[in-house]
C-alpha cells in the first residue's frame, strides 16, 4: 500500500518560478508533502554557470526561497553531484517520486536520463516535464522528417504548432513534510563575484516577481516601439527578459501569451509583437540545434570551419575584453557587459564579429568570455549566436559579411549616445567622429579632451587590412560550407 504521506521532491534547476511550472503543479496536485530542492551541481560534463550568472542565481534562489516560504514550504539547498544528492535525499525522506523540468544540453540529458532510470529501478516514480520551451526540440520535423536547419521555415512550423496556451497558476499552499531535511546555507555557496567583485552595477531584478514586472513593463511601455527600436543599443526598446528566461523565472509560454494578448487588445501592436515573437523563437531554434548538436559550444556546426586558420597571437584579446580596442562601438559594448552583466544584442553582434573577423580569434574564446560575464549566458543561445556570427553555425550570417564597427555605429548609434554613455572619455567628441576618432582633426580631438593613445586607444588593427586578412583566411577553407 503506497504511503500517502511519502513526499514528492521537486528538483528545481533552471525553472526558478512557481507559476506555469508543470512539475510543481503535478506535485501540489498529488496531495503529498512537497520538498523543493535546488542542487549546485558539480557533475562532470555539466557546464557550470559563469561568474555573472552565479550572481543572478544567488538572488534568484533567495527570491524562490521567499516565495516558497510564503506558501508554507522551504527550499532545500545542497551542493555536489546532483544525481547522488537527489537519490540520497529521496531515500532519506522516503520520497514516492521526484519530478523536474527538462533541460536540453548534452550534459544535463546524460545526467537526468541515468538518474531517472536509477530512481525507477529503486521503486520510485520519476517524471520530467517541459517548462522551458514552446516546443520540445524533437517535436517539429520538416516535410522529409528531418530537423530544421533554417530559421524561417522553423518559425513557420513553430507558429503553426502553437495550440492551447492555458497556464498553471502558482500553487497557493504546498503541503510540508513531517520534518524538513537539512539544507546548505546559501551564503556559504559564495555565488557572488569576488576578486574583483564587479557586480555592483549589474542590471536586473532576479526572481519570478522581477520577471513578471519586467514583462508587464515591456508590454505596456516598450512593445509598441520594439520593431523600430530594438536595434538601437542606446534605447530601451527590448524586453530584457533573457536572464529571466534562462533561469526559468518566467516561461516562454507566459511571454508568448502576454505579447499575443496585447496585440489582440491593441491591433496596432501586431507588427511589433510578431517581430518580438520571432526573436523569442530564435531561442527555441537554438535549443533545437543544441539538442541535436550537444557539442555546440566546442565544435563547429559546419565542419568546414575546422580548418579555419585562427590566429593564436592573442595580444589584442585583452584589449577586447577590457573595451580598449580603439573602436568605440566595440568598446562601448564590452564595457556595458563588464559593468552590467548584459550587452545589447546589436553590440553583441558587433563585438563578436570584431573578435572573430578583425582579430581572427576563434569564436570559442569569445563564447567562453561571454559565458563568464553575461548574466543571461545560456547553453543554447550563447554558442549558437557565436557560431551565427562566425558563419560556422546553423542558418548563420555568411563569414564574408564583415561588420564595419564605424558603419554599424553610424547606422545604429547615429548621435553616439551609446558610445558617450559607456566610453565617457569620448563623450565630448563631435558626432561626426565619434565612431572613428582617429579620423578627427587634431583641433576637434583637443576640444573634446581626447588624446589618442593616451586618453583613448588608437585602433588595435586597421579596419581595411583586417578585413582583407579575414577574407583571405576564409578563401583558404577547402570544403563546401554546407550543414552536416
Ligand atoms: C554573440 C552573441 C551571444 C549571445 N549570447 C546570448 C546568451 O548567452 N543568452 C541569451 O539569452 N541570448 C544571447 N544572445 C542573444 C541576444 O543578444 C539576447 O537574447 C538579447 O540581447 C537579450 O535581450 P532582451 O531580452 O532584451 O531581448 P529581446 O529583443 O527583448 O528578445 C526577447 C527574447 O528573445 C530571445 N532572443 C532574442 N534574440 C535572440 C537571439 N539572437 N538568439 C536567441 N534568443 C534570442 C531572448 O530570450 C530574449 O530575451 C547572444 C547574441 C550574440 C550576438
Amino acid at each position: 500500500m503506497p504511503d500517502p504521506d511519502a513526499p514528492v521532491i521537486v528538483w528545481f534547476r533552471r525553472d526558478l518560478r512557481l507559476a506555469d511550472h508543470p512539475a510543481l503543479h503535478a506535485a501540489a496536485r498529488s496531495g503529498r508533502p512537497v520538498i523543493p530542492l535546488y542542487v549546485l551541481d558539480e557533475t562532470p560534463g555539466v557546464r557550470a554557470p559563469g561568474a555573472a550568472a552565479r550572481w543572478w542565481l544567488d538572488r534568484s534562489l533567495r527570491a524562490l526561497a521567499g516565495d516558497l516560504q510564503a506558501r508554507g514550504s522551504q527550499l532545500i539547498l545542497s551542493r555536489g553531484v546532483a544525481a547522488e544528492i537527489v537519490a540520497d535525499l529521496a531515500e532519506e525522506t522516503g520520497a514516492a517520486s521526484v519530478v523536474w523540468s527538462r533541460l536540453y544540453d548534452g550534459g544535463a540529458i546524460v545526467r537526468d536520463t541515468a538518474l531517472k532510470a536509477a530512481l525507477k529501478d529503486s521503486g520510485m516514480e520519476a517524471e520530467s516535464f517541459n517548462a522551458a520551451l514552446l516546443s520540445e526540440p524533437w517535436a517539429l520535423k520538416t516535410k522529409t522528417g528531418g530537423t530544421y536547419k533554417v530559421f524561417t521555415p522553423y518559425l513557420k512550423a513553430l507558429r503553426a504548432s502553437i495550440g492551447d496556451m492555458s497556464l498553471h497558476d502558482a500553487p497557493k499552499r504546498l503541503r510540508a513534510p513531517r520534518s524538513w531535511p537539512s539544507s546548505d546555507d546559501l551564503d556559504a555557496w559564495a555565488l557572488h563575484p569576488r576578486r574583483p567583485d564587479w557586480s555592483t552595477g549589474f542590471d536586473g531584478t532576479p526572481g519570478e516577481a522581477g520577471a513578471q514586472a519586467r514583462l508587464h513593463h515591456f508590454i505596456d511601455q516598450d512593445l509598441a516601439e520594439y520593431a523600430r527600436g530594438r536595434d538601437v543599443p542606446a534605447g530601451d526598446a527590448t524586453s530584457r527578459l533573457s536572464a529571466h528566461l534562462h533561469w526559468g523565472e518566467i516561461g516562454p509560454r507566459q511571454v508568448w501569451r502576454a505579447a499575443e494578448a496585447a496585440a489582440h487588445r491593441r491591433p496596432h501592436l501586431q507588427a511589433s509583437a510578431d517581430k518580438y515573437l520571432s526573436e523569442l523563437s530564435w531561442r527555441e531554434f537554438n535549443h533545437e540545434i543544441l539538442f541535436h548538436h550537444p557539442d555546440l559550444a566546442t565544435a563547429n556546426y559546419k565542419p568546414a570551419f575546422d580548418t579555419f586558420p585562427w590566429s593564436d597571437t592573442h595580444t589584442a584579446l585583452a584589449a577586447w575584453k577590457r573595451g580598449r580596442t580603439g573602436y568605440p562601438m566595440v568598446d562601448a559594448g564590452m564595457r556595458q557587459l563588464w559593468a552590467t552583466g548584459v550587452m545589447h544584442n546589436r553590440a553583441r553582434m558587433i563585438a563578436a564579429s570584431f573578435l572573430i573577423k578583425h582579430l581572427l580569434i576563434d569564436w570559442r574564446v569569445g563564447e567562453r568570455w561571454f559565458w563568464d560575464t553575461l548574466v543571461d549566458a545560456d547553453e543554447a543561445n550563447n554558442p549558437a549566436n557565436w557560431q551565427w556570427v562566425a558563419g560556422s553555425g546553423a542558418d548563420a550570417s555568411p563569414f564574408f559579411r564583415i561588420f564595419s564597427p564605424m558603419g554599424q555605429g553610424e547606422r545604429f548609434d547615429a548621435d553616439g549616445a551609446y558610445v558617450r554613455r559607456w566610453v565617457p572619455e569620448l563623450a565630448k567628441l563631435d558626432a561626426r567622429y565619434i565612431h572613428a576618432p582617429w579620423t578627427a582633426p587634431d583641433e576637434v580631438l583637443a576640444r573634446a579632451g581626447v588624446t589618442l593613445g593616451q586618453t583613448y586607444p588608437r585602433p588595435v588593427v586597421d579596419h581595411d587590412a583586417a578585413r582583407r586578412r579575414a577574407l583571405d583566411a576564409f578563401k583558404g577553407l577547402s570544403s563546401p560550407l554546407t550543414p552536416p
